[in-house]
C-alpha cells in the first residue's frame, strides 16, 4: 500500500518527442476542501492514505514526488467541424502511477488552470460538472462499462464564470491512457507519420505488448480500437446511455468512456433523445451513436494512412458494424433473460423497442419489471403490464416472448436472476445527480454524492430503503436543461 509521497511513477509520456505537450504544473487552487473521495479508485492505486491527507496533492497545490506533469496536444472533429489544434486545455497529465502488480493509471488533473491549449478558457472545472463526472465514472464502472475512473473532487471558493457565478472544483482522473482519436488526428493533418508511428507504439508498448515487433501492429491497433469502439457503442445503447459530445477528441483509443459532459441516461425510452441543450442539430441523439461511432472510426483510420494501406484501413473499419450489431443482439438478448439465440430474436428485440418509445416506458424500470414475467402466463404479468395503457400490440409481443421463454427453457427464477445481473436497479439519472449537485453547490452538503457513488457501484442490487433512487424523475427532474458548459 501506498501514500501520496510513495507512489511510484513512471512518467512515460513525457518521454515522448517535445511535440506532443507542455509542460506545465497545476495552477494552485485557494482554500482547498475535501468534495468526494472514491475508495475503488484509490485501491486501483493502492493508495492507502486517508483523503485528508491527500488533499494538497489532490487540489494541485502541491505535486506528488516523481511527476512530470504535462498538458497533451490533441486536435478533433467538434460536431463534425475540423479542429487543427485542441489539448488538454484544463486537464494536466501528471504522469503513470504504476503499481506492485505492474498495473499502469495516467493520472490526470481536471480543472488545474490554464495550458498552452486553454484557447479562451480558464483552465478552471466548476463543481457542477466535477461531480457529474465523478459520479458517472463509477456508476460506468459499477455497469461493467469500460471508462475513465475518477478518484476525487477537491472544492474551492474560487469564483468561476460560466452562464452564472460557479465555483471551482478540482477531479483527479484514472485512465489506462488519455490518447484520443485526436491525438492521432493532430499529427497526421500536420504530415507527421512518423509521430503517428511514434504515438502508436507508445499504445501498442504499453496495452499490447505482444504485439510490439509485429509487422502488421498498426492494422492490429485499428482493428482493436474498430472493435472496442463498437462494442462501447452497444454497452451505451442498451443500457440507454447518451454521451452528448462525442467528438473525436473525446473518443478513447481504447475505447473507454471518455469526458463526461452533458451526458444523459434515458428515463423513459426515447432514441431521439437529445441530452446535450447546445447540440441544436441533434448529432448526438442517442439512437445516432453506433452510427457516429463508425464516422469517428473512420476519421482514426485516415489519420493513420501514412503507417498503412488504405485497403488495411478499410478492412478495419468494416468490422466495425457486424461487430456492433452482434454484441447489440447478445446484451439485448441477455436484457431479455435469454441464454440461447434464435434468428427472430433481432424482431423480437425491435419489436419491444418500438413499443417502449411509442409508450414512452421508463427504460431500466420496464426491464427490471421484466424479469417477473413466468414462462407459463406471460400474458399476466401485471407488473410489466402496468407500463401499457391499452397495449394490445404489447400483450402480442408479450405472448411472443413467453414462448420464445419456453423454447429457451431455463426456469422463472434462475432467469430472473441472470437478468437482474444485466439490467441495473439504478442509473444515474440526470434528476438523481441534479440532487446531488444541489446540495452540494447550493448548502455544502456532500452527502448524497457518496450515498449515489456507494449506491450506483453495485447498480443490481434493489434494496427497500433505496426504492426512490429507482423512480422515474419527478415533475422537476423531467426536463433539466444540461450544456457542454462545463
Ligand atoms: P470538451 O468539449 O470538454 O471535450 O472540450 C473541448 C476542448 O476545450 C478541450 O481541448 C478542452 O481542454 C477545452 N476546454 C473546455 N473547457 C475549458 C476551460 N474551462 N478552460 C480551458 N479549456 C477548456
Ligand atoms: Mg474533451
Amino acid at each position: 500500500m501506498a501514500t501520496a509521497t510513495s507512489l511510484q511513477w513512471d512518467n512515460s509520456y513525457a518521454r515522448l518527442p517535445e511535440e506532443f505537450f507542455e509542460r506545465i504544473a497545476p495552477t494552485a487552487l485557494p482554500d482547498p476542501h475535501l468534495v468526494a473521495f472514491s475508495p475503488d479508485a484509490a485501491s486501483l492505486l493502492e493508495l492507502s492514505e486517508d483523503p485528508i491527507g491527500l488533499l494538497p496533492f489532490l487540489s494541485g497545490n502541491q505535486l506528488f514526488p516523481g511527476t512530470d506533469p504535462i498538458a497533451a496536444v490533441y486536435a478533433g472533429h467538434q460536431f463534425g467541424v475540423w479542429v487543427p489544434r485542441l489539448g488538454d486545455g484544463r486537464a494536466i497529465l501528471l504522469g503513470e502511477v504504476v503499481t506492485s502488480q505492474g498495473d499502469r493509471w495516467d493520472i490526470q488533473i481536471k480543472g488545474g488552470g490554464q495550458t498552452r491549449y486553454s484557447r479562451f478558457g480558464d483552465g478552471r472545472a466548476v463543481l457542477r460538472s466535477t461531480i457529474r463526472e465523478f459520479l458517472c465514472s463509477e456508476a460506468m464502472t459499477g455497469l461493467g462499462i469500460p471508462t475513465t475512473r475518477a478518484l476525487s473532487i477537491v472544492g474551492s471558493p474560487e469564483p468561476v464564470e460560466r452562464e452564472t457565478l460557479e465555483t471551482a472544483a478540482t477531479l483527479i482522473r484514472l485512465a489506462p491512457t488519455h490518447v484520443r482519436f485526436g491525438t492521432f488526428q493532430f499529427f497526421a493533418s500536420r504530415r507527421r507519420h512518423d509521430l503517428v508511428g511514434t504515438l502508436a507504439d507508445h499504445i501498442i508498448g504499453h496495452h499490447f505488448p505482444t504485439w510490439v515487433d509485429a509487422e502488421n501492429r498498426y492494422a492490429d491497433l485499428l482493428i482493436e480500437a474498430s472493435l472496442r469502439t463498437a462494442h462501447l457503442m452497444a454497452d451505451w445503447m442498451t443500457v440507454g446511455f447518451a454521451h452528448g459530445v462525442m467528438n473525436t477528441d473525446n473518443m478513447s483509443i481504447l475505447g473507454l468512456t471518455l469526458d463526461y459532459g452533458p451526458y444523459g441516461f434515458l428515463d423513459n425510452y426515447d432514441p431521439q433523445h437529445i441530452c446535450n441543450h447546445s447540440d441544436d442539430g441533434g448529432r448526438y441523439a442517442f439512437a445516432n451513436q453506433p452510427g457516429v461511432g463508425l464516422w469517428n472510426v473512420t476519421r482514426l483510420a485516415e489519420s493513420l494512412l501514412g503507417v498503412l494501406s488504405e485497403e488495411t484501413a478499410v478492412a478495419a473499419i468494416d468490422r466495425y458494424r457486424p461487430a456492433f450489431e452482434e454484441r447489440f443482439l447478445e446484451l439485448m438478448g441477455r436484457k431479455l433473460g435469454l441464454t440461447t439465440r434464435e434468428d427472430g430474436d433481432g424482431a423480437l428485440v425491435a419489436r419491444l423497442l418500438a413499443l417502449l418509445q411509442e409508450h414512452r416506458v421508463d427504460y431500466t424500470r420496464f426491464f427490471r419489471a421484466l424479469s417477473t414475467v413466468k414462462q407459463s402466463s406471460a400474458k399476466a404479468a401485471a407488473s410489466v403490464r402496468r407500463f401499457f395503457e391499452e397495449a394490445p400490440t404489447f400483450d402480442d409481443w408479450l405472448s411472443a416472448y413467453g414462448a420464445r421463454l419456453q423454447r429457451d427453457g431455463v426456469g422463472d427464477v434462475e432467469r430472473r436472476e441472470l437478468m437482474n445481473r444485466v439490467n441495473p436497479a439504478y442509473v444515474l439519472r440526470n434528476w438523481l445527480a441534479e440532487r446531488a449537485i444541489r446540495s452540494a453547490v447550493d448548502d455544502g452538503d456532500f452527502a448524497e454524492i457518496e450515498r449515489l457513488r456507494s449506491l450506483l457501484s453495485d447498480p443490481w442490487t434493489a434494496d427497500p430503503a433505496n426504492i426512490a433512487y429507482t423512480d422515474s424523475p419527478p415533475e422537476w427532474g423531467r426536463h433539466l436543461i444540461v450544456s457542454c458548459s462545463s
